[in-house]
């Protein structure tokens, strides 16, 4: 069933009106009250181009996780049954069972809730600390991401510096980061049946929310403030992108970390509610294959960049200004393009 430009308008118009529903930031999406459970801002109503795992008007609740798979079906759920332009499909017609998984079978209902939690024990903000001037800590950097440490009165956390992990103003969980080299921690610990002492660990990081439901920097996307976020790998190429792009005040374009190389359902759901558009994907340039696997996942809902670092041994923390700018001037790829680059990069 091709639907025309004028009768997808008109469908948008009238579904919008009918679920009270707002597009989110990169127009792809309707994002309502769910008609099935009544759950706020959870009912997605696909409004993009078709694609091979997407078709308009497929929708899905992110609580309840029901799917209606076509315009027929969305419109009676929504009572409009009258709103269908076509005559009716053919109810016989054999159904493409791609169509009836079109989110793929990992799909899971998203669960955004989250428990404030404590930082370790004797816990204190730092306003300097040599481990992370020698990172390249500035004081601004200081004043904008909340670090600190234990004051060594609190063995387990020696000789870490600890990262809140914020979100709507409450700390809900925290990453720890030793302040030795890896060689430094390997050698300390192959001597331990030696010497003694306790291994050492490079990172100590809160368990009480999972970090597929968290995102650092979070509360830096300012809801219909935020055009564009930029997500990499970790605190430290937040710190080191939002200082050498100086972005501290800038509410149009933030960054963001996922904890790791991948991007979960929760976290791009915490930034398409947000209303976030465009999304730069600055992943470690060596990441070839979970930067395309991170694209396609977003792709759905957002307009997806990617930041193809040139010298792929280099992070965010190791590149100068004039490298980054370059990268963002001259380097942004959409998922498409960056693909052909690689593979002819491989040949
Ligand atoms: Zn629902």
């Amino acid at each position: 069933m091709a639907l025309s430009k004028e009768e997808k308008d008109f469908l948008i118009r009238e579904i919008s009106r009918e679920l009270d529903a707002k597009p989110d930031g990169a127009g792809k999406n309707l994002i309502s009250k769910c008609p099935f459970c009544g759950k706020e801002k959870k009912f997605g109503v696909y409004i993009g181009k078709e694609t091979s795992r997407k078709k308009p008007f497929m929708a899905h609740c992110f609580s309840c996780m029901h799917s209606t798979y076509t315009l027929e079906q969305l419109l009676e759920s929504i009572e409009r049954p009258d709103l269908a332009v076509t005559p009716t499909v053919d109810l016989d017609a054999k159904l493409d069972d791609t169509l009836l998984f079109p989110l793929g079978e990992e799909e899971e209902a998203i669960d955004d809730t989250l428990g404030i939690i404590e930082l370790p024990d004797f816990y204190q903000r730092c306003f300097t600390d040599n481990y992370l001037r020698s990172r390249g800590f500035t004081y601004d950097d200081f004043d904008y991401f909340p670090a600190g440490t234990t004051r060594r009165l609190n063995y387990k956390f020696d000789s870490y510096v600890i990262f809140p992990v914020i979100d709507d103003g409450d700390v809900v969980g925290y990453v720890s980061r030793h302040i030795w080299t890896k060689d430094e921690i390997d050698r300390h610990n192959a001597g331990i049946r030696r010497k003694g002492g306790y291994r050492i660990t490079r990172f100590r990081n809160s368990t009480e929310n999972d970090f597929v439901k968290l995102l650092y920097n979070y509360d830096s996307v300012i809801e219909e403030e935020t055009d564009t976020v930029i997500v990499v790998e970790g605190v430290f190429d937040v710190v080191a992108l939002t200082r050498k792009l100086n972005l501290y005040d800038n509410n149009q374009i933030t960054v963001v970390a996922t904890f790791g190389k991948k991007i979960s359902r929760a976290q791009i759901y915490k930034l398409q509610s947000k209303g976030v558009r465009t999304i730069v994907l600055g992943y470690d340039g060596d990441a070839v294959e979970a930067i395309k696997k991170a694209a396609d996942e977003m792709n759905p809902y957002f307009d997806i960049f990617i930041a193809d670092i040139e010298d792929a041994s280099k992070d965010w923390e190791e590149l100068d200004f004039k490298e980054i700018y370059n990268i963002f001037s001259e380097r942004l790829k959409t998922p498409i393009e960056y693909k052909l680059t690689k593979l002819q990069e491989s040949k």
